[in-house]
C-alpha cells in the first residue's frame, strides 16, 4: 500500500527463499526502507512450497545453510546430512526470527506486473490484489525452480479425484493409504516421492516418458557430537566450497580419466556409489563432463548398479537412460529409488511407447488402454530458471518487456542484470554462478555483489546503475561459449532450457541459461568488474542521445 510518498521503498525484493530472506537481512543491517514481497503466505521459497514425502536436500546440509553469520551457525543444530524439507522451512523461520526480519515481509503478495518509470528513475509494482508499490530499486529473487509446470493433456479439468503437481502439494498432507495412485514423471522429485509413498499406496502407476540417472543419496543422521565436530570445521568447510566449482565439499578427482588404469576408475566409482551425496556426480573424474567415451564408460558401470538393484531386467532396462549420459544432468539423489520397482503394487508404464492421450474422470488413457485412480500427481518439474520472470510483466526502458526480450534465449550481464531494465537486480539469476552449484553458496556471492553495487551507487549518488549492450552481449556469448565443451548441452533438460510443457522451450532450440564456469571464476570475474568500477555499466543517467542531424545550411 502506498505510504503517500515515492518511491514507497527504497528497495523492493521479490521472493523470500533462501536469496530474498539474505537480501532483506543486509538491506536491514545498512538501514535501508526495504520489503520483501512472497506470492506464498509464508516465508521459506523451495522449503515452504514443495511439502511432498521424500522432499529433501541433496547438498550437504551444513554446505547449503548460511555461511554469514557465526551466531547463526553456532546455533543451528543440523540433524540429518541431508535434511528434509520440514526441518529446512523450520531452518528459514528460524534464521528469520533470529535477525527479526519477518516484519520485513509481505505476504500472499504476488507481483503481476513491475514497470520501470523512466521520467522518475522508479519501479512501479503491481500486485495481484491491486496493491501498488514503488521502489528505487527492484531485487528478483524469484527462484530458479519456482515456477511449476503441468503438462498439456486433454481432461485435466474433468478428473474426479484429487490431482496437484508436487510443488502444490496439499499444506494439509494427504493420506494415500489404499488409494490409487498415478504419479507423472520420473524426474528429481518423482525420484524421492516415489519410494516414500509405493509402501502406503494400493497401487503406484509411474508414468515415466524418459528416465534420469540417479544415485544413492546415503543419508544419515548428524550427533551432537558430529555438529559440534562441523562446527569446529565450519570455516575450512565453506573454503572448500568456494575452491570447488560446483560450491561443494566434493572436489574434482584430478587424475586423467585415461591415465589411470580401468581397475583404478572401477575402484573410485564403488567408492563413490558408496559415499553420500554427490560425490559419484562431483567428485569423478572431470572428463565425464566433456569426454563421449569416458561418460559413456561410467554410464555402464551406473547401468549395470540399477541392473543389480532391479529385480525385473525389463524394468532395469526401462530406467537406465539411452538418450543422455551419467551427469551430464543434474543427478538426482536417491533413497530405495530402485527397489521400489521390486514391490508388487508398483507398476511402470514406459509413456514413449505408449503416450498418455487423455485425463479421464476416473484417471488416464494411454494409447493401450484405461488406468483408474483416486490420486494423480503431476511430477513434472519447472519452467526452470527463467520461468518467474517470464510470469511477471516486467517493463524496462521504452515499455520494453523482458518476456520477450527473453523468448527465444536469455541474455543478462553477470546472470545479475539485464540491459534496458535499469535498477533491476537479480542476485541468482539465469547465467549467474548459481544454478548449476549448491544454491546458497551461489545466492550469498550474488546477493553479496548486488548490495556491494547498491551501496556504491548510494555512496556516489549515481540514481541508476544498467549494463551496456555491449557489456550484455560479451557476458551472453561467453556463457554461449562455455556450453561448446561440455555433453549437457546435448540433453534435453533444464540446463538446456528444454520443457515440451512450455510453449517455445521445445527440443531443438538451445537456451544457454547456466554459467558452467563454476564458482571461483565466477567470483574471479564479478570481483573484478567491481574493482574496476563497475565496468559494463552505465552509472548514473544514460548519456543523451545526439540530436538527429539537422539539414547543413543552404541545402536544398
Ligand atoms: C525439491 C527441490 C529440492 C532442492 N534441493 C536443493 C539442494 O539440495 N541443493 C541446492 O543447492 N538446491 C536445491 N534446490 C534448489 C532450490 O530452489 C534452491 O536451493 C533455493 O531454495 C533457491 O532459493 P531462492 O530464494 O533463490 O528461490 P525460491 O526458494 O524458489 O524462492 C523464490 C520465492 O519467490 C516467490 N515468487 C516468485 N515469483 C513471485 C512473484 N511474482 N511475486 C511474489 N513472489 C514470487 C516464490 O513464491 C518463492 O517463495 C532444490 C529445489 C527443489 C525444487
Amino acid at each position: 500500500m502506498s505510504n503517500g510518498k515515492e518511491p514507497d521503498y527504497e528497495v523492493i525484493v521479490i521472493g523470500a527463499g533462501v536469496a530474498g530472506i539474505y537480501q532483506i537481512k543486509r538491506l536491514v543491517d545498512l538501514g535501508i526502507e526495504a520489503t520483501v514481497l512472497e506470492a506464498g503466505s509464508d516465508l521459506g521459497g523451495t522449503w515452504y512450497w514443495n511439502r511432498y514425502p521424500g522432499c529433501r536436500f541433496d547438498s550437504e546440509s551444513y554446505t547449503y545453510g548460511y555461511s554469514f553469520s557465526k551466531e547463526l551457525l553456532e546455533q543451528w543444530h543440523w540433524k540429518e546430512r541431508y535434511s528434509s524439507q520440514p526441518e529446512n522451512l523450520r531452518y528459514l523461520n528460524f534464521v528469520t526470527d533470529l535477525f527479526d526480519l519477518r516484519r520485513h515481509m509481505q505476504f500472499d503478495c504476488k507481483v503481476e506486473a513491475a514497470h520501470f518509470d523512466e521520467s522518475r528513475d522508479i519501479w512501479r509494482l503491481r500486485a495481484s490484489d491491486g496493491r501498488v508499490m514503488t521502489c528505487r530499486f527492484l531485487v528478483g529473487a524469484l527462484g530458479l525452480l519456482s515456477a511449476a509446470t503441468l503438462p498439456r493433456y486433454e481432461g485435466m479439468g474433468r478428473f474426479r479425484g484429487r490431482s496437484f503437481h508436487t510443488y502444490h502439494w496439499p499444506q494439509e498432507g494427504i493420506d494415500l493409504k489404499g488409494k490409487k495412485v498415478a504419479i507423472i514423471g520420473t524426474g528429481a522429485t518423482a525420484i524421492q516421492i516415489i519410494p516414500e509413498i509405493a509402501p502406503e499406496a494400493a497401487e503406484l502407476t509411474i508414468f515415466q516418458r524418459r528416465p534420469n540417472w540417479a544415485a544413492p543419496l546415503n543419508n544419515r543422521t548428524i550427533s551432537e557430537e558430529e555438529m559440534g565436530e562441523i562446527r569446529a570445521r565450519y570455516d575450512e568447510i565453506f573454503a572448500t566450497c568456494a575452491r570447488t566449482p560446483g560450491g561443494f565439499e566434493h572436489e574434482p578427482d584430478r587424475r586423467g580419466f585415461w591415465e589411470v588404469s580401468r581397475e583404478e576408475r572401477l575402484a573410485l566409482w564403488d567408492r563413490l556409489y558408496a559415499e553420500p551425496g554427490f560425490g559419484i556426480w562431483l567428485a569423478n573424474f572431470r572428463e565425464i563432463f566433456t569426454d563421449e567415451d569416458a561418460n559413456a564408460e561410467l554410464s555402464e558401470y551406473i547401468a549395470e548398479r540399477i541392473r543389480q538393484r532391479v529385480k525385473d531386467p525389463a524394468v532395469a532396462e526401462k530406467l537406465i537412460p539411452k538418450d543422455h549420459g551419467f551427469g551430464v544432468q543434474r543427478v538426482p539423489l536417491e533413497t530405495h529409488y530402485y527397489e521400489a520397482y521390486n514391490r508388487d503394487n508398483v507398476h511402470l508404464v514406459d509413456i514413449g511407447e505408449t503416450p498418455i492421450e487423455r485425463v479421464t474422470e476416473t484417471g488416464l488413457r494411454t494409447s493401450e488402454r484405461d488406468h483408474e485412480f483416486d490420486v494423480i500427481i503431476y511430477a513434472t518439474g519447472f519452467d526452470a530458471l527463467s520461468g518467474a520472470f517470464d510470469r511477471i510483466d516486467i517493463r524496462g526502458v521504452g515499455g520494453e518487456a523482458l518476456r520477450e526480450k527473453w523468448r527465444d534465449s536469455v541474455s543478462t550481464y553477470l546472470g545479475m542484470m539485464v540491459h534496458g531494465f535499469p535498477n533491476f537486480f537479480m542476485p541468482s539469476g539465469p547465467q549467474s554462478g548459481s544454478a548449476s552449484t549448491n544454491y546458497p553458496r551461489g545466492i550469498e556471492i550474488g546477493v553479496n555483489w548486488c548490495t556491494a553495487l547498491l551501496e556504491y551507487l548510494w555512496e556516489h549518488g549515481y540514481p541508476r546503475a544498467e549494463p551496456t549492450r555491449e557489456a550484455e552481449e560479451r557476458w551472453t556469448a561467453h556463457v554461449k561459449k562455455m556450453y561448446s565443451t561440455m555433453l549437457m548441452r546435448k540433453a534435453k533438460s533444464w540446463f538446456t532450457g528444454y520443457n515440451s510443457n512450455v510453449e517455445g522451450h521445445e527440443q531443438g532450440k538451445i537456451r544457454y541459461l547456466v554459467y558452467n564456469g563454476g564458482t571461483p571464476k565466477f567470483v574471479k570475474t564479478i570481483t573484478a568488474v567491481a574493482e574496476n568500477g563497475y565496468e559494463g555499466l552505465q552509472l548514473g543517467l544514460p548519456p543523451t542521445e545526439p540530436d538527429e542531424a539537422l539539414p547543413e545550411a543552404g541545402a536544398a
